[in-house]
């Protein structure tokens, strides 16, 4: 199996240990973890002001009535508008995994050196707010927003190949245990194999609204306000570099570059040179932690900006095994439509920020290091860009 089946998970010491925190020498803050959506919007509007930033707001409507504020979509840019040089750095595309992305972000954004002339730095707090308020993946119409990034409605019909022998296995009508659901897993892997399990899982449907790894039947309200911003802050012009960030794939305190472009490919080459150290995948690559989605946010940049080079990557922080995850997801889905989430909520929230002081303080100090990396070379990618 290509994928780390079998490898490191958390082991309960793991889980043990959010408890008194052991961040060691570095003296890791667990309070970096916000304690929910509201308190995480806040203290990033407070931060980012204070090192001088514009903030765009982009008030999201909802029809939850248990919300105890508004939702809106923040983003923070620092640095010049007229920078040929931009990041954008993403948290909370997917809800739940916003807590990581606040961590990551406010370590970032807290001790920022001011960017020079050349280099505009933007920080979207939380692209998904509701599913971060509501601790789910996707947002408040079950759409997962990584799927959603389609710009001609025919393409949002079907479901990857194979979909029809992994659909018993995720769209379950009744609760099932971890073991009973991963002895069926790993039924459907020996019937199908893997890869192809993975694939049909995960690449994306447009059939099951109420299903996992739906991407909707129309633009989402998320995408469009992020999709204004960069018609307005951004031009076709610029080198710009995205990093999105992610949990839930790959083995506990481990992380990856997932990009959407082939090997061989211009992004690709770019990225290669400036992250020579890091593990990074490719969609085609065989032995990859990833796979082929529809959909995905990288999808957004290239459509907005025709023609722009653009450095587009996912920093991916692996968590619990993959069945762990998917069992999570499924059940978390699973008691949303039939109306009692709150114990598979918490079970959730551990698949995707594991209360365990070493990953947390992994997390943050490998966010803020792709992050530093992603500054020291924008020379790199000028360069190779230009040649
Ligand atoms: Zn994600």
């Amino acid at each position: 199996l290509p994928y780390p089946i079998g490898a490191s998970t958390a082991t309960l010491s793991d889980m043990n240990q959010g408890q008194h925190n052991d961040g060691g020498e570095r003296g890791f803050d667990p309070t970096l973890y916000p304690s929910d959506f509201f308190a995480s919007r806040s203290r990033f509007l407070t931060t980012a002001q204070a090192r001088g930033a514009e903030i765009f707001s982009y008030p999201l409507a909802t029809n939850t009535p248990d919300l105890s504020e508004p939702l809106s979509i923040d983003i923070a840019f620092i640095g010049r508008r007229d920078a040929p040089h931009k990041i954008l750095h993403i948290a909370g595309t997917h809800g739940v995994e916003g807590f990581i992305g606040s961590a990551i972000q406010h370590a970032i954004i807290s001790t920022l050196r001011p960017p020079d002339d050349d280099c505009g730095i933007a920080f979207v707090h939380c692209l998904n707010p509701w599913g971060m308020a509501m601790l789910r993946r996707t947002n408040e119409n079950n759409v997962d927003l990584n799927r959603n990034c389609l710009f001609d409605k025919s393409e949002r019909s079907g479901a990857p190949l194979g979909y029809e022998h992994v659909r018993p296995l995720i769209a379950a009508e009744i609760s099932s245990s971890f073991p009973a659901f991963t002895f069926r897993a790993l039924r459907t892997v020996v019937q199908h194999g893997f890869s192809t399990m993975r694939q049909a899982i995960t690449g994306g449907q447009y059939i099951d609204p109420q299903g996992v790894y739906f991407g909707g039947f129309d633009l989402q309200p998320e995408i469009v306000a992020l999709q204004s911003w960069i018609q307005q802050s951004l031009s076709a012009q610029d080198l710009l570099t995205v990093i999105d960030l992610h949990s839930g794939l790959g083995k506990f305190c481990t992380d990856s570059l997932l990009i959407d472009d082939c090997s061989g490919s211009q992004a690709h080459l770019s990225i290669l040179q400036r992250f020579p150290d890091e593990p990074i995948y490719t969609p085609d690559a065989s032995e990859s932690v990833t796979y082929t989605t529809r959909g995905s946010l990288g999808l957004l940049f290239h459509h907005t900006l025709p023609g722009a080079c653009i450095d587009y990557v996912v920093h991916e922080f692996g968590t619990l095994h993959p069945f762990r995850v998917l069992h999570a997801l499924v059940e978390e889905n699973l008691h949303f439509f039939t109306g009692s989430r709150s114990r598979n909520n918490a079970r959730l929230f551990e698949a995707f920020c594991p209360d365990s002081a070493r990953w947390r303080e992994y997390c943050v100090r490998r966010g803020v290091e792709i992050f530093r990396q992603a500054r020291q070379t924008l020379p790199v990618a000028r360069k190779h860009r230009v040649s």
